[in-house]
C-alpha cells in the first residue's frame, strides 16, 4: 500500500481522509502540480514550484505551512514509496469551510489543504508510444479563460480525451478561434524543416514547465524557435508534430483529424529533442 502526504502526516492511502466541505471537492478551488521521477530524481523540480507559487498567487490561495518542505516531502514519498520512475502529484486547495459558500473562507480561520501522493509508472522513458508516435483530433477548446492557472478544473480535459479515444485515437488538441492552443494535457508543436511552432504564452495556455526546458534546449540545439498560433491545416501540411509534458516528455505525434505527417512516424526532430530532453533532465534531475 502507498504511504501518502496529508497535511504534515504520512499515513497509508487509506487512512488519508479529507472533508467533504473541502473547496475542492465541492467547487474545484485548488491548483496541483505533476513531477516526473526518473531514477529515483524529481525533474524540473524548480520549474513546477515556481508556477505552483504563481498559480497560489493568482487565486489569493495562501502557502501550507509546509511549503517550504516540499522538496523533502517529494523525496521523502519517493523513498517511502521505493519509486524509481513515476511521478509526485501535488495538489493545495483553498481547504475545508464550515460550510459551502461561493466566497472565499478567512484564510486566519481555514487552513489550506496539502496532499501529495506517487504514483510509479516503470520505464517511461522508453515509451513504446514514444516509438510509433501519437493521433490525435481536433475540439472546440471549451474551457474557462484563465489556462495559465494549473487548477484541478479538469473535467473538459477529461472530456476531450473521452472523445479522443471514442475516435479511436490518443489524445485531443484544442482549437479556438481557429488556432490550437494547446493538448487536452500537454502542450502542442508542430516542425517544418527545422523550425518548431507552438503558440507563445498568455492565459489561453499553461506555462509547460517541459516546454521551457524544450524550447531552450531546440535553440541551443540551433534549431529555429517560432511562438505563434498555428492552425489545424497548417499542422496537418507539416513535416512533424510533438507535445509536451512533464509525463509524456516528448512525444511525437504522426496523425492529426485522420491526416498522417509526413511518414505517419516519428520524425527526427522530435526523436532528437526527445533524447536531448531525456538526457538532460536525467543529469539536473534533484
Ligand atoms: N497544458 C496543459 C493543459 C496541461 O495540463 C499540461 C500538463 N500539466 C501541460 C500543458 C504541460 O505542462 P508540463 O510540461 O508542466 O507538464
Amino acid at each position: 500500500m502507498r504511504t501518502v502526504y496529508l497535511n504534515g502526516e504520512y499515513l497509508p492511502e487509506t487512512e488519508a481522509k479529507v472533508s467533504i466541505f473541502d473547496r475542492a471537492f465541492l467547487m474545484a478551488d485548488g491548483v496541483y502540480e505533476v513531477t516526473s521521477v526518473l531514477g529515483g530524481k524529481l525533474i524540473d523540480f524548480d520549474g513546477h514550484i515556481a508556477r505552483l507559487e504563481r498559480s497560489l498567487r493568482e487565486l489569493d490561495m495562501e502557502k501550507p505551512a509546509a511549503f517550504d518542505d516540499l522538496l523533502a516531502i517529494h523525496r521523502e514519498l519517493v523513498r517511502r514509496n521505493g519509486i524509481d520512475d513515476g511521478l509526485v502529484y501535488l495538489q493545495i486547495t483553498r481547504g475545508a469551510a464550515a460550510d459551502r459558500d461561493f466566497v472565499f473562507p478567512d484564510p486566519e480561520q481555514v487552513e489550506p489543504t496539502l496532499v501529495l501522493f506517487t504514483q510509479s509508472k516503470p520505464g517511461p522513458a522508453d515509451n513504446p508510444a514514444a516509438e510509433k508516435g501519437i493521433k490525435v483530433i481536433s475540439i472546440d477548446d471549451l474551457r474557462w479563460a484563465r489556462r495559465d492557472i494549473k487548477t484541478v478544473q479538469l473535467l473538459y480535459p477529461s472530456m476531450g480525451k473521452m472523445m479522443a479515444r471514442r475516435a479511436g485515437v490518443d489524445d485531443a488538441w484544442l482549437v479556438e478561434d481557429g488556432h490550437v492552443t494547446e493538448g487536452t494535457s500537454n502542450n502542442a508543436y508542430i516542425v517544418t524543416g527545422n523550425r518548431i511552432v507552438t503558440r507563445q504564452l498568455s492565459s489561453d495556455i499553461l506555462s509547460g514547465i517541459t516546454r521551457a526546458a524544450v524550447l531552450r534546449l531546440a535553440r541551443e540545439a540551433q534549431m529555429e524557435v517560432e511562438e505563434r498560433p498555428f492552425t489545424i491545416a497548417e499542422a496537418q501540411a507539416a513535416d512533424e508534430a510533438f507535445i509536451t509534458s512533464a509525463s509524456a516528455f516528448v512525444m511525437p505525434v504522426v496523425e492529426i483529424d485522420g491526416a498522417r505527417l509526413g511518414h505517419g512516424t516519428p520524425g527526427p526532430v522530435a526523436r532528437r529533442l526527445r533524447d536531448i530532453y531525456l538526457d538532460e533532465s536525467r543529469k539536473a534531475a534533484i
